[in-house]
């Protein structure tokens, strides 16, 4: 199948999941992963209508950024390392993987030095898993209360990576705690926190990440193909 029936597949298969669980196609966004997929097949995903696009890793992001400047949204979902944090907010709309008090703190330092504010998500690491990225979950409301202080900083919801599953039921519990933990954040009121944005869901689980309410899902390999 070509890239834009992928992507019209994907949009069909969300607007789906939001009806079923009585939610507006229109609060989903899909994010188009597009670590490693070369510049005429991106081209090909924006000129049918994709209009997010994340990116892992800042330097790849680059020769992107550039050449679609304008057209789309840029968000960062990688791991993003304290020196490149300076990239980060010139060229990032939303940075979905902000998960320790210090990347927080530079990326307030860097948006400041050039007047800007970077909105991000906290990412969250529901199963503890070594390999990830993510606070875990008994930490994530002391970073959010810390973070909040910073003014160049604006966070806007959560993101979380669940462990990797064949069947996407059960991803679910893990989509529906991370929906839950938003909740409770926003109840806590903390000043100048937003909790309107859960990024989670990815090729394999997204249907199932709309139905716990997924406001972002970030989807690669069905749009794009399997990556090399
Ligand atoms: C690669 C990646 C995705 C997309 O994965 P697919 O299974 O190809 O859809 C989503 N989120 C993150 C953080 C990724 O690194």
């Amino acid at each position: 199948m070509s890239i834009a029936a992928n992507l019209a597949r994907v949009k069909e298969r969300i607007t789906a999941a939001a009806l079923r669980s009585g939610r507006s196609p229109e609060s989903v966004k899909v994010v188009g992963v597009t670590k490693t997929v070369e510049l005429p097949q991106v081209e090909l995903a924006v000129q049918a209508g994709l209009e997010i696009l994340g990116e892992n890793y800042v330097q790849e992001a680059r020769e992107k950024i550039q050449r679609f400047h304008g057209r789309v949204h840029w968000h960062f979902i990688g791991r993003l390392q304290s020196n490149k944090a300076k990239h980060a907010v010139r060229l990032f709309d939303l940075v979905h993987t902000v998960d320790s008090l210090r990347l927080a703190e530079e990326l307030d330092r860097r948006a400041g030095a050039i007047g800007l504010t970077v909105p991000v998500l906290i990412q969250v690491n529901l199963a503890a898993e070594a390999t990830k990225g993510g606070v875990r979950l008994e930490e994530v409301s002391v970073l959010v209360e810390r973070a909040a202080g910073l003014d160049h900083l604006r966070i806007r919801g959560l993101m979380t990576m669940p462990p990797y599953f064949d069947d996407p039921e059960r991803a679910r519990p893990y989509f529906r705690r991370l929906r839950e933990l938003s909740e409770k954040i926003a109840a806590l009121g903390f000043p100048g926190v937003e909790m309107s944005e859960l990024s989670m869901g990815m090729s394999g689980d997204f249907e199932a990440a709309v139905e716990e309410g997924a406001t972002l899902v970030r989807v690669g390999t069905a749009i794009f193909g399997a990556r090399p």
